[in-house]
């Protein structure tokens, strides 16, 4: 995926974004790749991206049951 912006049009680029992952109280701060742009600063997550952070997430609701 070479992408330009859907929303501005500007030239995205691979890098490292800090993603907040948060389940009811709880946040955790977790660094993935995504395409970012240069103009705006939408973020577009890889494939890889979303499913880790699907798996961050995962992670905190069962590590949530403990608490219950
Ligand atoms: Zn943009």
């Amino acid at each position: 995926m070479c992408a330009s912006c859907p929303l501005c049009g500007g030239r995205m680029e691979m890098k490292m974004a800090e993603v907040q992952v948060s389940y009811r109280s709880y946040t955790k701060t977790i660094k993935v790749n995504a395409y970012i742009c240069q103009k705006c600063g939408e973020r577009i997550y890889t494939p890889e991206a979303e499913a880790k952070i699907r798996q961050v997430e995962e992670e905190m609701r069962s590590a949530d049951q403990y608490f219950e």
